[in-house]
């Protein structure tokens, strides 16, 4: 029988099970304190202790509870409640023996090792790891600014009283009115969420709003899970696909075009896609290829590593943070790691299942330097689901590992949905994603 952390030890393939006990004490007296609650940290708290309950971890987290932006798209569609994103640290807390501390962190002395926050403590760390997540970049759009997200236009992508905002603009809108969503530039958090989103929406309005209309605006010609998600609104919401997806996806799988308009469309950016302006007061998007008078619009804007990675001065000139791929560590501040969406991960995406993997494998590496032993060589993997309709699943997964001194991709194409799958495999695949909503939140916040 092997005890638990033993057990973690084996399952990870990272340290041999005669090792444990000494590596226990050895870090014994070191504070090891999280920036960040969120699936990063939170995962990575939990895994410190999970190798070595004898550390002391600390989270600093401004938010008492933590809002879930995974499925939070779900309260569009009133599939869930606001309520149903917020996630406890009661568990962390008395499972675990984590200490939460709610503050926002505003500084950092590297030389000290101490941090700062707005509630005017200090607060000593041996090793800090860092985990803020995203900040939206509003102004990246003339007339935009986040004061146009909190009141008129909302965004969302960080979840809160603009998702709350945007659910109640979507449900309300008038019979035949028009939704327009701003997709975001490389790279930003979640790959398939813009596309997942307005999915979801063209379902709902199918049943509530028959004569709305949802368009997609992109800078981009292609999005991740882009074949499997575009013939699921071919066979779901009429849609027609772009001729180049239909030749280069023929020879998998039969696409049947359908006659007149979809009530879902994409206009890429070599047509046009990219947002420059939005006039909030008339309600107007400007794209490239023209303007277009709306009903309700959702700006996903460009965005960077949360603000507190740069006051920390942890951030290079593309606004995210340098880390040495082999185990997280900024290559900026010394005893500093650096995890999830924050983090430059090459081919890894910005998503929860990556910053829970690199949180896991920050917490062993943080583990070995500390009983003075180099960091093993890390594996990374990530799936992100993503429904077309309620009942319409698919995926991307992919398996990580360091080559050429960067993270790159070792898995071939068979990392989606196959185009042929079945309607049963389909609905399987829905079935997936909403499992997963619920182990992945308990894997790491319980
Ligand atoms: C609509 C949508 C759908 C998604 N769907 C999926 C999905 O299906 N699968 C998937 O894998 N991912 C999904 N994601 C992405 C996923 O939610 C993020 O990639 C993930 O949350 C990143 O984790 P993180 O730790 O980097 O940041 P976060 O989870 O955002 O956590 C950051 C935390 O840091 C805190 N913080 C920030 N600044 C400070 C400060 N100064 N002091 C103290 N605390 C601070 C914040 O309050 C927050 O709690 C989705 C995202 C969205 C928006």
């Amino acid at each position: 029988m092997f005890s638990r952390r033993e057990w973690l030890s084996q399952a990870l393939g990272l340290l041999s099970v005669a090792a444990a006990p000494s590596l226990a004490f050895a870090q014994d007296n070191a504070h090891i304190v999280v920036v960040g609650g969120g699936v990063g940290g939170a995962t990575a708290a939990k895994y410190l202790k999970l190798f070595n309950p004898s550390l002391k971890v600390t989270i600093v987290e401004k938010n008492p509870f933590y809002i879930r932006p995974y499925g939070s798209s779900e309260v569009l569609n009133q599939h869930v409640k606001m309520e149903d994103l917020y996630v406890s640290y009661d568990a962390l807390k008395s499972k675990y023996g984590i200490h939460v501390v709610t503050d926002t962190v505003t500084g950092i002395d590297p030389v000290a090792r101490t941090l700062s926050t707005a509630g005017k403590q200090r607060i000593s760390y041996d090793k800090l790891i860092v985990s803020p997540g995203i900040q939206l970049m509003y102004e990246a759009y003339a007339g935009y600014s986040e004061a146009v997200a909190r009141t008129a236009v909302p965004s969302g992508w960080i979840p809160g009283e603009q998702t709350a905002l945007l659910a109640k603009q979507l449900q309300g809108m008038r019979q035949g009115g028009t939704f327009v969503l701003a997709a975001p530039p490389n790279p930003y958090r979640c790959p398939p969420g813009p596309y997942e989103r307005a999915s979801l929406m063209t379902e709902w309005f199918t049943k509530h709003n028959p004569t709305a209309k949802v368009i997609i605006v992109d800078p981009k010609d292609s999005f991740v899970t882009d074949e499997t998600m575009m013939l699921g609104w071919n066979r779901l919401y009429k849609f027609n696909l772009p001729e180049d997806y239909v030749k280069k996806m023929s020879s998998e799988v039969e696409i049947k075009q359908h006659s007149g308009t979809s009530m879902l469309s994409w206009v890429r950016g070599k047509d046009g896609g990219r947002t420059i302006k939005i006039d909030a007061k008339q309600m107007r998007i400007e794209i490239e290829g023209g303007t277009i008078q709306a009903d309700v619009i959702n700006v996903i804007p460009p965005m960077k590593a949360g603000a507190v990675a740069a006051t920390l001065g942890l951030t290079d000139s593309s606004g995210f943070c340098p880390v040495n791929r082999r185990d997280f560590s900024s290559t900026l501040l010394p005893n500093v790691y650096v995890i999830g969406d924050a983090s430059i991960a090459d081919a890894m995406p910005k998503s929860g299942f990556s910053a829970n993997t690199q949180a896991k494998v920050v917490a062993r590496a943080i583990v070995e330097t500390l009983a003075g032993r180099p960091a093993p060589e890390p594996l990374w993997e990530n799936t992100c689901y993503a429904l077309a309709g309620k009942d319409y699943g698919l995926f991307v997964a992919d398996v990580f590992k360091i080559v050429d001194g960067k993270i790159a991709r070792i898995n071939g194409k068979a990392r989606y949905l196959p185009l042929n799958a079945t309607p049963a495999q389909i609905k399987l695949g829905a079935r997936y994603q909403q499992a997963w909503l619920r182990t992945f939140t308990s894997d790491c916040f319980a």
